[in-house]
């Protein structure tokens, strides 16, 4: 994602990935309406969206079957999208790959494995070895080959096990969760109704969870009971005799994957070195009870990635990056506990213990969950700010889809009033188009296809808003208050 969105900006991008091809297998099953947002500017949800289920509900149940919690999937995203989906994450990544490979910007150095970050004051090189092989699916017989490249910038998003992270001295904080889950993905043969669809079986006889993955896969997770070993559990006949207790065999499903995987939850002390950035699950991970890691580690590079090209295209200095982790962190840390939170309700294996939980879900006493907040930081400060903004369709001329695609994205300023051009400078101007600002009347000459833009904007009572290009409201007032908005925008953005 952060090559493909450097890489549309028109800056010249290296991805250095050590496997020689894609891992073709889902890790990540759920993505929000923002993550699809930002998959809109790539042009890579046709195939992911052809597959992927927008859910109803997410439910959690006890061992009886009694409804615990019910998450409100259904509801419809500002973004443009339904709020939250299921998918099957190889049909997200191989039209991103296609992308990647078309793009000009993007160089893919495939089957290298990185060996050493080195900090410059200028420049961070990056040293990478191929190693010679016979030719196999991937491609002919290779030469071992060494690279170096020089990048003005490095995202280090290589994984968990960040080596670069590491490299750099960079400590993780834990804030203590760690379990053990088997995972089985599986590929549908045949329609079967389940008693649960989505969601989770908090029963202390075996916590589990049931997710659909896209339309032809489906997920499936138990813990571990003490004493139970990922050894064990990685033997197939386990997968086989969990799924029969489901009522399912393997007439209704083959597996295509079966892992133990340990989930946890560990942030890095500091985002960035220099001139490297860690993104995704080298900065955080975080238990998948809430479908947030990946979505997350998306997030991370939608703050970043404009970021970088201001200040790659000399709008902004260096100093605006160190807001990255500033923006990032309160959000990733209100998923990581509402992560574990609802992990801790799912994974109770004493039965006493399920019994409290259950009466206070029952009495509605159950502990109140954290909420996600609005970012702060480079937004105005008022309600409304830094909260995402609105993408709706539009149509103009004979062209009607979400705005994004009709009209553009980056910096927006949008008014249902008047044209917002008309209340500005032309200093002010200057400095909308040299950060890449679309200035819309939404009713002028841009059509308002539903009516969202001017409900949302009356909602908070605005005539014009102010969005960035990650998707988040910098500010809104009325007209007469735009040259002000866009000052304090300006002061924000020429540190
Ligand atoms: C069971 C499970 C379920 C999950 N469900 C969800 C979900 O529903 N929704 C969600 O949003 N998230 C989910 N997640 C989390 C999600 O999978 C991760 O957050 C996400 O994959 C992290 O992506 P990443 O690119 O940061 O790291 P990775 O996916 O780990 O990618 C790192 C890449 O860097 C490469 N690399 C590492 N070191 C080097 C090196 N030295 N040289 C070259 N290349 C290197 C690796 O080969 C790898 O391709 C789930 C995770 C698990 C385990």
């Amino acid at each position: 994602m952060a090559a493909g969105l450097l890489g549309r900006l028109g800056h010249d991008v290296v991805l250095v990935e050590r496997h020689p091809n894609l891992y073709n297998l889902p890790r990540a099953g759920h993505v929000d309406h923002e993550v699809v947002r930002a998959l809109q500017l790539l042009d890579c949800t046709d195939t992911f969206l052809a597959d992927a289920i927008a859910c109803e509900t997410y439910t959690m149940r006890n061992g009886k079957g009694e409804v615990l919690a019910e998450f409100p999937w259904a509801s419809e995203g500002i973004s443009g999208y339904p709020s939250d989906f299921m998918m099957y994450q190889p049909t997200m990544e191989d039209p991103l790959h296609s992308r990647l490979c078309d793009d000009p910007h993007v160089t893919l150095r495939r089957g290298f494995e990185i060996t050493d970050v080195v900090p410059g004051d200028d420049f961070v090189e990056v040293y990478a070895v191929q190693p010679a092989s016979e030719a196999d699916e991937y491609g002919p017989a290779r030469d071992a080959e060494s690279i170096v490249v020089h990048g003005r910038y490095v995202i280090a998003a290589d994984g968990g096990r960040s080596q670069t992270r590491e490299q750099l001295g960079i400590e993780r904080y834990d804030l203590g969760y760690s379990e053990e889950w088997l995972n089985a993905d599986c590929r549908r043969k045949r329609p079967v109704q389940l008693e649960l669809d989505t969601g989770q079986w908090c029963d202390p006889e075996r916590p589990t969870t049931v997710l659909p993955l896209g339309r032809r896969h489906r997920r499936f997770e138990w813990r571990l009971l003490p004493g139970e070993t990922a050894e064990e559990m990685s033997d197939p006949a386990v997968a086989w005799e969990l799924l029969g207790r489901l009522g399912l065999t393997s007439e209704d499903l083959s597996i295509v994957r079966q892992h133990v995987w340990n989930f946890e939850a560990k942030i890095a002390v500091t985002w960035s070195s220099g001139r490297v950035f860690l993104a995704g699950d080298a900065a955080h991970t975080m238990p998948p009870f809430q479908g947030q890691g990946m979505c997350s580690g998306i997030r991370d590079v939608t703050n970043l990635a404009w970021k970088l090209d201001l200040v790659l295209r000399g709008v902004s200095s260096p100093a605006l990056l160190e807001t990255y982790q500033s923006e990032r962190e309160p959000n990733l840390l209100a998923w990581t506990h509402l992560s574990i939170e609802t992990g801790k309700v799912t994974s109770v294996l004493d039965a006493d213990e399920a019994a409290l939980r259950d009466e206070a879900f029952h009495s509605g006493n159950a502990p109140a969950m954290p909420v996600i907040p609005p970012l702060t930081g480079m937004v105005r400060t008022q309600p409304g700010a830094g909260e995402l903004g609105l993408q709706a369709l539009v149509r103009r001329g004979s062209v009607t889809g979400l705005f994004d695609d009709v009209i553009g994205c980056g910096f927006t300023v949008v008014s249902t009033i008047a044209d917002p051009a008309l209340y500005l400078s032309p200093a002010q101007l200057k400095f909308l188009a040299d950060i890449d600002t679309r200035v819309v009347h939404v009713g002028g000459d841009v059509v308002d296809v539903e009516g969202k833009y001017a409900a949302w904007l009356d909602s908070h009572e605005w005539e014009v808003v102010v969005t960035r290009p990650d998707f988040h409201v910098f500010g809104g007032g009325s007209l007469a208050e735009l040259p002000e908005i866009i000052d304090e925008l300006a002061g924000h953005l020429q540190v």
